[in-house]
Protein backbone atom coordinates (compact mmCIF):
# COMPACT_ATOMS: atom_id res chain seq x y z
CA UNK A 1 0.00 0.00 0.00
CA UNK A 2 1.35 3.69 -0.40
CA UNK A 3 -0.34 6.65 0.87
CA UNK A 4 0.24 10.01 -1.02
CA UNK A 5 -0.49 13.33 -0.01
CA UNK A 6 -1.71 16.78 -1.53
CA UNK A 7 -4.23 19.39 -1.63
CA UNK A 8 -8.03 18.46 -0.95
CA UNK A 9 -9.67 20.49 -3.40
CA UNK A 10 -13.45 18.88 -3.43
CA UNK A 11 -14.71 16.95 -0.25
CA UNK A 12 -15.70 13.01 -0.54
CA UNK A 13 -14.50 9.45 -0.42
CA UNK A 14 -14.30 7.11 -3.59
CA UNK A 15 -12.88 3.89 -3.69
CA UNK A 16 -12.19 2.61 -7.00
CA UNK A 17 -9.78 1.33 -9.99
CA UNK A 18 -7.70 3.51 -11.57
CA UNK A 19 -7.64 4.85 -14.71
CA UNK A 20 -4.39 6.47 -15.86
CA UNK A 21 -4.78 9.77 -18.52
CA UNK A 22 -1.75 10.44 -20.61
CA UNK A 23 -2.33 13.48 -22.57
CA UNK A 24 -2.22 13.08 -26.23
CA UNK A 25 -0.12 15.86 -27.79
CA UNK A 26 0.21 15.91 -31.42
CA UNK A 27 4.26 15.06 -31.72
CA UNK A 28 6.24 17.18 -34.01
CA UNK A 29 4.91 16.72 -37.73
CA UNK A 30 7.76 14.41 -39.48
CA UNK A 31 8.66 15.84 -42.61
CA UNK A 32 10.75 14.31 -45.46
CA UNK A 33 10.78 14.61 -49.69
CA UNK A 34 9.07 13.01 -51.59
CA UNK A 35 9.77 12.30 -55.65
CA UNK A 36 7.75 12.29 -58.55
CA UNK A 37 6.61 8.39 -58.62
CA UNK A 38 5.59 8.55 -54.97
CA UNK A 39 3.04 11.11 -55.04
CA UNK A 40 0.32 8.45 -56.04
CA UNK A 41 1.34 6.32 -52.89
CA UNK A 42 1.58 8.89 -50.47
CA UNK A 43 -1.87 9.84 -51.77
CA UNK A 44 -3.00 6.47 -51.27
CA UNK A 45 -2.29 6.64 -47.77
CA UNK A 46 -4.14 10.22 -47.10
CA UNK A 47 -7.23 8.37 -48.95
CA UNK A 48 -7.30 5.35 -46.75
CA UNK A 49 -7.18 7.59 -43.79
CA UNK A 50 -10.27 9.38 -44.99
CA UNK A 51 -12.10 6.52 -45.67
CA UNK A 52 -11.15 4.57 -42.46
CA UNK A 53 -12.64 7.78 -40.47
CA UNK A 54 -15.67 8.13 -42.94
CA UNK A 55 -16.32 4.78 -41.49
CA UNK A 56 -15.99 5.46 -37.56
CA UNK A 57 -18.12 8.59 -38.46
CA UNK A 58 -21.00 7.19 -40.07
CA UNK A 59 -21.04 4.77 -37.54
CA UNK A 60 -21.02 7.03 -34.44
CA UNK A 61 -23.36 9.71 -36.00
CA UNK A 62 -26.32 6.47 -36.16
CA UNK A 63 -25.04 5.98 -32.81
CA UNK A 64 -26.24 9.36 -31.35
CA UNK A 65 -28.54 10.30 -33.72
CA UNK A 66 -31.80 11.05 -31.91
CA UNK A 67 -30.67 11.10 -28.68
CA UNK A 68 -28.10 14.15 -29.23
CA UNK A 69 -28.85 16.15 -32.27
CA UNK A 70 -26.09 18.70 -31.83
CA UNK A 71 -23.57 16.03 -31.28
CA UNK A 72 -24.83 14.16 -34.35
CA UNK A 73 -24.68 17.62 -37.08
CA UNK A 74 -21.05 18.63 -35.23
CA UNK A 75 -20.33 14.93 -36.40
CA UNK A 76 -22.32 15.34 -39.72
CA UNK A 77 -20.32 18.63 -40.32
CA UNK A 78 -17.16 16.86 -40.00
CA UNK A 79 -18.05 13.88 -42.40
CA UNK A 80 -18.85 16.62 -44.99
CA UNK A 81 -15.53 18.32 -44.58
CA UNK A 82 -13.88 14.71 -44.68
CA UNK A 83 -15.33 14.39 -48.04
CA UNK A 84 -15.03 17.71 -49.37
CA UNK A 85 -13.57 17.86 -53.30
CA UNK A 86 -11.97 21.45 -52.67
CA UNK A 87 -10.48 20.15 -49.61
CA UNK A 88 -9.00 16.95 -51.16
CA UNK A 89 -7.74 19.27 -54.54
CA UNK A 90 -6.01 21.64 -52.87
CA UNK A 91 -3.88 19.20 -51.01
CA UNK A 92 -3.33 16.97 -53.59
CA UNK A 93 -2.49 19.97 -55.86
CA UNK A 94 -0.03 21.25 -52.76
CA UNK A 95 1.32 17.14 -52.67
CA UNK A 96 2.17 17.44 -56.28
CA UNK A 97 4.02 21.00 -56.27
CA UNK A 98 5.49 21.01 -52.79
CA UNK A 99 6.63 17.01 -53.10
CA UNK A 100 6.83 16.81 -49.39
CA UNK A 101 4.72 13.73 -47.17
CA UNK A 102 1.27 13.93 -46.91
CA UNK A 103 1.28 14.82 -42.99
CA UNK A 104 3.55 17.87 -43.70
CA UNK A 105 0.87 18.82 -46.56
CA UNK A 106 -1.98 18.46 -44.42
CA UNK A 107 -0.49 20.28 -41.37
CA UNK A 108 0.18 23.08 -43.03
CA UNK A 109 -2.39 23.47 -46.07
CA UNK A 110 -4.73 23.52 -42.63
CA UNK A 111 -3.02 25.05 -40.52
CA UNK A 112 -3.02 28.34 -43.72
CA UNK A 113 -7.03 27.71 -43.86
CA UNK A 114 -7.32 28.02 -40.15
CA UNK A 115 -5.02 31.07 -39.75
CA UNK A 116 -7.27 32.52 -43.06
CA UNK A 117 -10.64 31.58 -41.54
CA UNK A 118 -9.91 32.82 -37.68
CA UNK A 119 -9.08 36.28 -39.45
CA UNK A 120 -12.53 36.42 -41.00
CA UNK A 121 -14.82 39.43 -40.02
CA UNK A 122 -17.86 36.13 -39.99
CA UNK A 123 -18.69 34.39 -36.81
CA UNK A 124 -19.71 31.65 -38.96
CA UNK A 125 -16.36 31.43 -40.75
CA UNK A 126 -14.70 31.53 -37.63
CA UNK A 127 -16.66 28.73 -36.25
CA UNK A 128 -15.76 26.56 -39.46
CA UNK A 129 -11.66 26.41 -38.30
CA UNK A 130 -12.39 24.80 -35.05
CA UNK A 131 -13.97 21.89 -37.32
CA UNK A 132 -11.19 22.13 -39.58
CA UNK A 133 -8.35 21.83 -36.81
CA UNK A 134 -10.35 19.36 -35.56
CA UNK A 135 -11.23 17.11 -38.85
CA UNK A 136 -7.21 17.72 -39.74
CA UNK A 137 -6.18 16.12 -36.00
CA UNK A 138 -8.22 13.36 -36.42
CA UNK A 139 -6.74 12.63 -40.36
CA UNK A 140 -3.07 12.90 -38.77
CA UNK A 141 -4.15 10.82 -36.24
CA UNK A 142 -4.52 8.04 -38.20
CA UNK A 143 -1.64 8.54 -40.18
CA UNK A 144 1.23 8.80 -37.64
CA UNK A 145 -1.30 5.95 -35.68
CA UNK A 146 -1.94 8.03 -33.14
CA UNK A 147 -4.48 6.08 -30.17
CA UNK A 148 -6.68 8.94 -28.93
CA UNK A 149 -8.45 8.70 -25.40
CA UNK A 150 -11.18 10.86 -24.39
CA UNK A 151 -12.45 11.43 -20.88
CA UNK A 152 -15.85 11.71 -22.58
CA UNK A 153 -16.00 8.19 -23.63
CA UNK A 154 -15.37 6.39 -20.67
CA UNK A 155 -17.49 3.29 -20.03
CA UNK A 156 -16.86 1.98 -16.88
CA UNK A 157 -16.53 3.50 -13.27
CA UNK A 158 -13.03 4.94 -12.45
CA UNK A 159 -11.40 7.26 -10.84
CA UNK A 160 -9.26 9.80 -13.08
CA UNK A 161 -5.43 10.11 -12.07
CA UNK A 162 -3.63 12.73 -14.89
CA UNK A 163 -0.69 14.89 -14.63
CA UNK A 164 -2.99 18.00 -15.81
CA UNK A 165 -6.46 18.33 -16.93
CA UNK A 166 -7.78 21.37 -18.91
CA UNK A 167 -10.60 22.73 -17.68
CA UNK A 168 -12.24 21.98 -21.17
CA UNK A 169 -10.96 18.31 -20.55
CA UNK A 170 -12.79 17.86 -17.24
CA UNK A 171 -16.08 19.79 -18.25
CA UNK A 172 -16.33 17.25 -21.19
CA UNK A 173 -15.38 14.24 -19.31
CA UNK A 174 -18.00 11.60 -18.58
CA UNK A 175 -19.00 12.60 -14.60
CA UNK A 176 -20.81 9.42 -14.57
CA UNK A 177 -17.97 7.33 -14.13
CA UNK A 178 -15.81 9.61 -12.86
CA UNK A 179 -15.67 8.71 -9.33
CA UNK A 180 -12.69 11.19 -8.24
CA UNK A 181 -10.12 12.95 -9.52
CA UNK A 182 -6.28 13.16 -8.83
CA UNK A 183 -3.42 14.88 -10.73
CA UNK A 184 -0.02 15.93 -10.25
CA UNK A 185 -1.04 19.44 -10.84
CA UNK A 186 -3.46 22.02 -9.15
CA UNK A 187 -4.56 24.07 -6.23
CA UNK A 188 -7.68 24.93 -4.74
CA UNK A 189 -8.55 27.94 -6.73
CA UNK A 190 -7.57 25.83 -10.34
CA UNK A 191 -10.46 25.49 -12.80
CA UNK A 192 -10.14 22.12 -12.81
CA UNK A 193 -10.50 22.45 -8.97
CA UNK A 194 -14.16 24.66 -9.10
CA UNK A 195 -15.27 22.38 -12.04
CA UNK A 196 -14.70 19.07 -9.38
CA UNK A 197 -16.52 20.63 -6.45
CA UNK A 198 -19.32 21.51 -8.97
CA UNK A 199 -20.06 18.16 -9.98
CA UNK A 200 -19.54 16.99 -6.66
CA UNK A 201 -16.96 14.68 -7.92
CA UNK A 202 -14.05 13.86 -4.76
CA UNK A 203 -10.23 15.20 -5.90
CA UNK A 204 -7.10 15.64 -5.00
CA UNK A 205 -4.77 17.91 -6.63
CA UNK A 206 -0.91 19.22 -6.48
CA UNK A 207 -0.24 15.65 -5.43
CA UNK A 208 2.99 16.25 -7.49
CA UNK A 209 4.13 12.64 -8.87
CA UNK A 210 0.46 10.65 -8.38
CA UNK A 211 1.23 9.50 -12.40
CA UNK A 212 4.35 8.09 -11.55
CA UNK A 213 3.36 6.20 -8.35
CA UNK A 214 -0.36 5.15 -9.92
CA UNK A 215 -1.01 2.54 -12.69
CA UNK A 216 -4.37 2.33 -14.66
CA UNK A 217 -6.00 -0.53 -12.50
CA UNK A 218 -4.59 -0.04 -9.21
CA UNK A 219 -7.83 0.34 -6.30
CA UNK A 220 -7.70 3.76 -4.88
CA UNK A 221 -8.97 5.33 -2.42
CA UNK A 222 -9.55 9.14 -2.65
CA UNK A 223 -9.97 11.55 0.34
CA UNK A 224 -11.31 14.25 -1.02
CA UNK A 225 -11.13 15.86 3.02
CA UNK A 226 -8.01 15.11 4.23
CA UNK A 227 -6.00 15.82 0.75
CA UNK A 228 -4.96 11.74 1.00
CA UNK A 229 -4.54 9.26 -1.86
CA UNK A 230 -4.50 5.19 -1.17
CA UNK A 231 -3.02 3.21 -3.72
CA UNK A 232 -4.12 -0.31 -3.48
CA UNK A 233 -4.74 0.29 0.32
CA UNK A 234 -4.74 -2.58 2.86
CA UNK A 235 -7.81 -4.23 4.33
CA UNK A 236 -7.48 -2.61 7.17
CA UNK A 237 -7.53 0.80 5.47
CA UNK A 238 -10.10 -0.22 3.28
CA UNK A 239 -12.61 -1.04 6.20
CA UNK A 240 -12.11 2.06 8.18
CA UNK A 241 -12.48 3.55 4.86
CA UNK A 242 -16.19 2.08 3.60
CA UNK A 243 -17.35 3.15 7.23
CA UNK A 244 -16.05 6.83 6.83
CA UNK A 245 -17.93 6.77 3.69
CA UNK A 246 -20.96 5.80 5.09
CA UNK A 247 -20.79 8.33 7.56
CA UNK A 248 -20.51 10.89 5.16
CA UNK A 249 -23.35 10.06 2.52
CA UNK A 250 -25.51 10.75 6.13
CA UNK A 251 -23.80 14.40 6.24
CA UNK A 252 -24.54 14.83 2.36
CA UNK A 253 -28.13 14.23 3.11
CA UNK A 254 -28.40 16.00 6.11
CA UNK A 255 -26.99 19.20 4.36
CA UNK A 256 -30.20 19.29 2.49
CA UNK A 257 -32.36 20.16 5.28
CA UNK A 258 -30.51 22.85 6.28
CA UNK A 259 -32.16 24.15 2.88
CA UNK A 260 -34.79 26.59 4.21
CA UNK A 261 -33.43 27.77 7.92
CA UNK A 262 -32.56 31.91 7.09
CA UNK A 263 -28.52 32.26 6.49
CA UNK A 264 -28.10 34.68 9.77
CA UNK A 265 -26.22 34.73 12.81
CA UNK A 266 -27.10 34.27 16.22
CA UNK A 267 -27.30 38.27 16.81
CA UNK A 268 -29.89 38.49 13.72
CA UNK A 269 -27.91 40.10 10.68
CA UNK A 270 -28.53 38.26 7.09
CA UNK A 271 -26.30 37.20 4.38
CA UNK A 272 -27.22 36.77 0.62
CA UNK A 273 -25.86 32.72 -0.08
CA UNK A 274 -25.45 32.28 -3.72
CA UNK A 275 -24.21 29.67 -6.05
CA UNK A 276 -21.30 29.94 -8.56
CA UNK A 277 -22.16 27.34 -11.12
CA UNK A 278 -20.72 26.24 -15.09
CA UNK A 279 -23.03 24.98 -16.88
CA UNK A 280 -27.43 26.10 -17.01
CA UNK A 281 -28.05 22.69 -15.91
CA UNK A 282 -26.14 23.19 -12.46
CA UNK A 283 -29.12 25.61 -10.92
CA UNK A 284 -31.92 23.31 -10.10
CA UNK A 285 -29.11 21.63 -8.08
CA UNK A 286 -28.25 25.27 -6.67
CA UNK A 287 -31.48 25.76 -5.04
CA UNK A 288 -31.44 22.46 -3.48
CA UNK A 289 -29.03 23.19 -1.64
CA UNK A 290 -31.08 26.60 -0.67
CA UNK A 291 -29.03 29.28 -2.76
CA UNK A 292 -30.81 32.36 -2.84
CA UNK A 293 -29.52 33.13 -6.31
CA UNK A 294 -26.94 32.44 -9.00
CA UNK A 295 -23.82 34.71 -7.89
CA UNK A 296 -21.64 33.64 -10.38
CA UNK A 297 -22.51 31.68 -14.13
CA UNK A 298 -19.38 31.23 -15.75
CA UNK A 299 -20.64 31.52 -19.00
CA UNK A 300 -17.03 30.96 -20.80
CA UNK A 301 -18.17 27.24 -20.68
CA UNK A 302 -20.83 27.09 -23.02
CA UNK A 303 -18.01 28.06 -25.64
CA UNK A 304 -15.88 25.83 -23.89
CA UNK A 305 -18.54 22.66 -24.50
CA UNK A 306 -19.39 23.73 -27.97
CA UNK A 307 -16.33 23.75 -29.59
CA UNK A 308 -14.89 27.46 -29.48
CA UNK A 309 -18.09 29.60 -30.64
CA UNK A 310 -21.80 29.45 -29.24
CA UNK A 311 -24.07 31.15 -31.78
CA UNK A 312 -26.76 33.80 -30.51
CA UNK A 313 -29.62 31.28 -30.38
CA UNK A 314 -27.56 28.53 -28.66
CA UNK A 315 -26.55 31.45 -26.18
CA UNK A 316 -29.90 32.80 -25.92
CA UNK A 317 -31.25 29.63 -25.04
CA UNK A 318 -28.85 28.54 -22.74
CA UNK A 319 -29.10 31.58 -20.36
CA UNK A 320 -33.24 31.53 -20.88
CA UNK A 321 -32.88 27.81 -19.24
CA UNK A 322 -30.90 29.35 -16.60
CA UNK A 323 -33.02 32.27 -15.74
CA UNK A 324 -36.01 30.34 -16.07
CA UNK A 325 -34.90 27.81 -13.64
CA UNK A 326 -33.64 30.27 -11.23
CA UNK A 327 -37.36 32.08 -11.25
CA UNK A 328 -37.45 35.56 -9.89
CA UNK A 329 -34.01 35.03 -7.88
CA UNK A 330 -30.83 36.99 -9.06
CA UNK A 331 -28.25 35.48 -11.63
CA UNK A 332 -25.30 37.15 -12.30
CA UNK A 333 -24.14 36.01 -15.49
CA UNK A 334 -20.39 37.20 -15.91
CA UNK A 335 -19.62 37.86 -19.44
CA UNK A 336 -16.90 35.35 -20.83
CA UNK A 337 -13.68 35.21 -19.21
CA UNK A 338 -11.11 33.20 -21.77
CA UNK A 339 -7.99 33.41 -21.67
CA UNK A 340 -5.16 31.86 -18.95
CA UNK A 341 -6.14 28.41 -18.35
CA UNK A 342 -9.40 28.39 -20.40
CA UNK A 343 -8.54 28.54 -23.76
CA UNK A 344 -11.19 28.52 -26.63
CA UNK A 345 -8.94 25.90 -29.17
CA UNK A 346 -7.71 28.04 -32.00
CA UNK A 347 -8.50 31.56 -30.96
CA UNK A 348 -5.44 32.16 -28.89
CA UNK A 349 -2.19 32.46 -30.65
CA UNK A 350 -0.09 29.35 -29.00
CA UNK A 351 2.86 32.12 -28.29
CA UNK A 352 1.35 33.91 -25.95
CA UNK A 353 4.08 34.37 -24.01
CA UNK A 354 2.26 35.16 -20.51
CA UNK A 355 -1.30 34.45 -21.10
CA UNK A 356 -2.79 34.86 -17.19
CA UNK A 357 -1.35 38.26 -17.60
CA UNK A 358 -2.54 38.75 -21.44
CA UNK A 359 -5.50 38.31 -23.69
CA UNK A 360 -8.04 37.61 -21.39
CA UNK A 361 -11.65 37.62 -20.01
CA UNK A 362 -12.71 41.54 -20.73
CA UNK A 363 -9.32 42.64 -23.01
CA UNK A 364 -10.87 39.51 -24.88
CA UNK A 365 -14.47 40.50 -25.35
CA UNK A 366 -13.52 44.20 -26.12
CA UNK A 367 -10.81 43.19 -28.78
CA UNK A 368 -13.79 41.09 -30.37
CA UNK A 369 -16.73 43.37 -30.22
CA UNK A 370 -18.92 41.94 -32.74
CA UNK A 371 -18.38 38.35 -30.66
CA UNK A 372 -18.68 40.40 -27.43
CA UNK A 373 -22.48 41.73 -28.84
CA UNK A 374 -23.31 38.51 -29.67
CA UNK A 375 -23.22 37.70 -26.24
CA UNK A 376 -24.48 40.57 -25.04
CA UNK A 377 -27.56 40.68 -27.19
CA UNK A 378 -28.51 37.20 -26.34
CA UNK A 379 -27.87 38.10 -22.41
CA UNK A 380 -30.69 41.35 -22.37
CA UNK A 381 -32.94 38.70 -25.02
CA UNK A 382 -32.79 36.43 -22.08
CA UNK A 383 -33.40 38.61 -19.02
CA UNK A 384 -36.71 39.31 -20.35
CA UNK A 385 -37.28 35.43 -18.66
CA UNK A 386 -35.96 36.12 -15.67
CA UNK A 387 -33.90 37.99 -13.23
CA UNK A 388 -30.23 38.50 -14.33
CA UNK A 389 -27.67 40.75 -13.54
CA UNK A 390 -24.11 41.41 -16.02
CA UNK A 391 -20.56 40.88 -14.79
CA UNK A 392 -17.92 41.67 -16.47
CA UNK A 393 -14.36 39.90 -15.22
CA UNK A 394 -10.97 41.36 -15.20
CA UNK A 395 -11.45 44.73 -15.10
CA UNK A 396 -8.20 46.48 -14.44
CA UNK A 397 -9.26 50.47 -15.22
CA UNK A 398 -12.24 52.09 -15.38
CA UNK A 399 -12.97 52.73 -19.23
CA UNK A 400 -12.88 49.03 -19.50
CA UNK A 401 -16.09 48.99 -17.55
CA UNK A 402 -17.56 51.77 -19.60
CA UNK A 403 -16.51 50.71 -22.95
CA UNK A 404 -18.38 47.54 -21.54
CA UNK A 405 -21.24 49.04 -21.04
CA UNK A 406 -21.49 51.04 -24.48
CA UNK A 407 -21.06 47.66 -26.02
CA UNK A 408 -24.20 46.42 -24.04
CA UNK A 409 -26.50 49.52 -24.94
CA UNK A 410 -25.14 49.14 -28.77
CA UNK A 411 -26.33 45.48 -28.45
CA UNK A 412 -30.06 46.28 -26.81
CA UNK A 413 -30.42 48.99 -29.89
CA UNK A 414 -29.43 46.17 -32.32
CA UNK A 415 -32.14 43.99 -30.73
CA UNK A 416 -34.61 47.00 -31.17
CA UNK A 417 -33.80 47.20 -34.70
CA UNK A 418 -34.29 43.47 -35.22
CA UNK A 419 -37.70 43.40 -33.62
CA UNK A 420 -36.28 41.25 -30.35
CA UNK A 421 -37.77 42.40 -26.55
CA UNK A 422 -35.03 42.97 -24.03
CA UNK A 423 -35.13 43.71 -20.32
CA UNK A 424 -35.87 47.21 -19.59
CA UNK A 425 -33.17 47.63 -17.48
CA UNK A 426 -30.67 45.26 -15.96
CA UNK A 427 -27.88 46.16 -13.36
CA UNK A 428 -24.35 45.37 -14.27
CA UNK A 429 -21.40 44.89 -11.77
CA UNK A 430 -17.65 44.79 -11.92
CA UNK A 431 -15.59 41.79 -10.71
CA UNK A 432 -13.05 43.08 -8.58
CA UNK A 433 -10.00 40.62 -9.24
CA UNK A 434 -6.90 42.59 -10.48
CA UNK A 435 -5.08 44.77 -7.34
CA UNK A 436 -6.00 47.89 -9.74
CA UNK A 437 -9.54 47.43 -9.50
CA UNK A 438 -9.70 47.24 -5.45
CA UNK A 439 -7.42 50.09 -5.18
CA UNK A 440 -9.65 52.18 -7.57
CA UNK A 441 -12.75 50.75 -6.06
CA UNK A 442 -14.12 53.82 -4.80
CA UNK A 443 -14.15 54.38 -8.72
CA UNK A 444 -15.74 51.51 -9.71
CA UNK A 445 -18.26 51.63 -7.29
CA UNK A 446 -19.53 55.44 -8.32
CA UNK A 447 -19.95 53.99 -11.76
CA UNK A 448 -21.55 50.50 -11.76
CA UNK A 449 -24.56 48.92 -9.35
CA UNK A 450 -22.54 46.62 -7.88
CA UNK A 451 -18.77 45.24 -7.04
CA UNK A 452 -17.83 41.61 -6.73
CA UNK A 453 -14.35 40.45 -5.31
CA UNK A 454 -13.05 37.18 -7.24
CA UNK A 455 -10.27 36.16 -4.62
CA UNK A 456 -9.14 33.31 -6.97
CA UNK A 457 -7.47 36.25 -9.22
CA UNK A 458 -7.51 38.69 -6.73
CA UNK A 459 -5.06 36.59 -5.03
CA UNK A 460 -3.23 35.89 -7.95
CA UNK A 461 -2.23 38.80 -9.06
CA UNK A 462 -1.84 40.94 -5.53
CA UNK A 463 0.81 38.17 -4.68
CA UNK A 464 2.22 36.96 -8.22
CA UNK A 465 1.36 33.90 -7.68
CA UNK A 466 0.24 31.34 -10.40
CA UNK A 467 -3.06 29.99 -9.16
CA UNK A 468 -2.61 26.64 -10.84
CA UNK A 469 1.14 25.99 -9.71
CA UNK A 470 1.01 23.62 -6.53
CA UNK A 471 4.59 24.67 -6.37
CA UNK A 472 4.30 28.58 -5.38
CA UNK A 473 1.09 27.88 -4.15
CA UNK A 474 2.03 27.99 -0.35
CA UNK A 475 2.35 31.79 -1.06
CA UNK A 476 -1.10 31.47 -1.95
CA UNK A 477 -3.13 32.33 1.16
CA UNK A 478 -6.08 35.04 1.22
CA UNK A 479 -5.47 36.06 4.91
CA UNK A 480 -2.47 37.78 3.69
CA UNK A 481 -2.79 40.99 5.39
CA UNK A 482 -2.40 42.67 1.39
CA UNK A 483 -5.23 40.99 0.56
CA UNK A 484 -7.07 41.54 3.17
CA UNK A 485 -6.60 44.88 2.87
CA UNK A 486 -7.59 44.87 -0.70
CA UNK A 487 -10.98 43.25 0.24
CA UNK A 488 -11.77 45.68 3.15
CA UNK A 489 -10.93 48.48 0.57
CA UNK A 490 -13.39 47.24 -1.88
CA UNK A 491 -15.88 46.40 0.18
CA UNK A 492 -16.24 49.78 2.36
CA UNK A 493 -16.05 51.44 -1.08
CA UNK A 494 -18.72 49.93 -1.99
CA UNK A 495 -21.12 50.39 0.93
CA UNK A 496 -19.64 54.31 1.14
CA UNK A 497 -21.81 54.31 -2.65
CA UNK A 498 -24.99 52.50 -1.38
CA UNK A 499 -23.77 49.68 -3.79
CA UNK A 500 -24.04 46.23 -2.41
CA UNK A 501 -20.25 43.63 -2.00
CA UNK A 502 -20.16 40.25 -2.89
CA UNK A 503 -17.60 37.55 -2.99
CA UNK A 504 -17.59 34.64 -5.49
CA UNK A 505 -14.34 33.68 -5.19
CA UNK A 506 -13.46 30.37 -3.90
CA UNK A 507 -12.53 31.75 -0.45
CA UNK A 508 -16.30 32.57 -0.12
CA UNK A 509 -17.61 28.60 0.18
CA UNK A 510 -14.83 27.83 3.29
CA UNK A 511 -16.06 27.89 6.18
CA UNK A 512 -13.52 28.43 8.07
CA UNK A 513 -13.24 32.07 6.67
CA UNK A 514 -16.93 32.96 6.89
CA UNK A 515 -16.41 34.90 10.44
CA UNK A 516 -13.97 36.96 8.83
CA UNK A 517 -16.25 37.80 5.52
CA UNK A 518 -19.00 38.44 7.79
CA UNK A 519 -16.43 40.51 10.00
CA UNK A 520 -15.62 42.29 6.93
CA UNK A 521 -18.95 43.35 5.91
CA UNK A 522 -19.89 41.55 2.87
CA UNK A 523 -23.39 41.52 1.57
CA UNK A 524 -23.35 38.25 -0.38
CA UNK A 525 -21.33 35.01 -0.14
CA UNK A 526 -21.19 33.12 -3.50
CA UNK A 527 -19.90 29.86 -3.65
CA UNK A 528 -20.03 26.28 -4.99
CA UNK A 529 -23.68 24.80 -4.28
CA UNK A 530 -22.44 22.15 -1.84
CA UNK A 531 -20.47 24.35 0.14
CA UNK A 532 -23.77 26.87 1.27
CA UNK A 533 -25.05 24.49 3.99
CA UNK A 534 -21.47 24.42 5.43
CA UNK A 535 -21.12 28.13 5.80
CA UNK A 536 -24.76 28.65 6.29
CA UNK A 537 -24.33 26.22 9.76
CA UNK A 538 -21.02 28.65 10.78
CA UNK A 539 -22.85 31.78 10.09
CA UNK A 540 -25.94 30.44 12.46
CA UNK A 541 -23.46 29.91 15.38
CA UNK A 542 -21.54 33.52 15.17
CA UNK A 543 -22.24 36.67 16.51
CA UNK A 544 -21.86 39.77 13.96
CA UNK A 545 -21.04 42.06 16.74
CA UNK A 546 -17.64 39.11 17.71
CA UNK A 547 -16.59 38.58 13.84
CA UNK A 548 -16.39 42.71 13.59
CA UNK A 549 -13.94 42.74 16.35
CA UNK A 550 -11.91 39.79 14.95
CA UNK A 551 -11.40 41.43 11.91
CA UNK A 552 -10.34 44.70 13.40
CA UNK A 553 -7.78 42.67 15.08
CA UNK A 554 -6.83 40.90 12.22
CA UNK A 555 -6.23 44.05 9.94
CA UNK A 556 -3.60 45.49 12.45
CA UNK A 557 -1.32 42.08 11.94
CA UNK A 558 1.52 42.00 10.02
CA UNK A 559 1.80 38.40 9.17
CA UNK A 560 -0.79 35.82 7.77
CA UNK A 561 -0.04 33.51 10.52
CA UNK A 562 -1.02 36.07 13.51
CA UNK A 563 -4.26 36.49 11.49
CA UNK A 564 -4.47 32.65 11.15
CA UNK A 565 -3.97 32.22 14.68
CA UNK A 566 -6.47 35.03 15.66
CA UNK A 567 -8.63 33.10 13.86
CA UNK A 568 -7.96 29.23 15.48
CA UNK A 569 -8.87 31.30 18.83
CA UNK A 570 -12.20 32.80 17.87
CA UNK A 571 -13.04 29.28 16.20
CA UNK A 572 -12.00 27.65 19.28
CA UNK A 573 -14.10 29.65 21.52
CA UNK A 574 -17.13 29.45 19.06
CA UNK A 575 -16.98 25.42 19.99
CA UNK A 576 -16.60 25.97 23.54
CA UNK A 577 -19.83 28.36 23.93
CA UNK A 578 -21.61 25.80 21.62
C1 LIG B 1 -12.14 34.58 -9.16
O1 LIG B 1 -11.15 34.91 -9.82
O2 LIG B 1 -12.18 34.58 -7.91
C2 LIG B 1 -13.36 34.11 -9.86
C3 LIG B 1 -14.47 33.88 -9.21
O3 LIG B 1 -13.26 33.90 -11.20
P1 LIG B 1 -12.60 32.56 -11.82
O4 LIG B 1 -12.33 31.61 -10.68
O5 LIG B 1 -13.55 31.98 -12.80
O6 LIG B 1 -11.37 33.10 -12.44
MG1 LIG C 1 -11.38 35.18 -11.95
Amino acid sequence: MKELSGTPVSAGIAIGKAFLFTEDQLPEIPRWSLKKVQINNEWERFLAAVKSLTRHYTAKIKHVEGAAKEHAAILKAHLMMLEDVDFQEQLRNQLEKELQNIEWILWSVSHTMVQKLLAAPDAYLRERAVDISDVSRQILNKLLSIQQVSLANLHEDVIVVAHDLMPSQTLNMNKIHVKALVMDAGSATSHTAILARSSDVPAVLGLSTCTKEINSGDMLIVDGNAGKVFVNPDNKVLKEYKSVLVRFEKIYLENFTLRDVPPQTIDGAHFSLKANIELPGEAGKALKYGADGIGLFRSEFLFLTSGGAANEEKQFKAYRTLLQAAGSLPVKIRTCDVGGDKVLPNFFPKDEKNPLLGWRAIRFSLAMPQQFKIQLRAILRAAVYGNAEIIFPLISYVEEYEQACALLEEARSECRANGQQTAEHIRTGVMIEVPSAAVCADILAQKADFLSIGTNDLVQYTLAVDRGNEKVNYIASELQPAVLRLIKTTIDAAHNEGKTASMCGELAGIPRYTPVLAGLGLDEMSMSASSIPKVKRILRSIHLSDCKTLVESMLRCSQSSEIEHLLDEFLASCDKSA
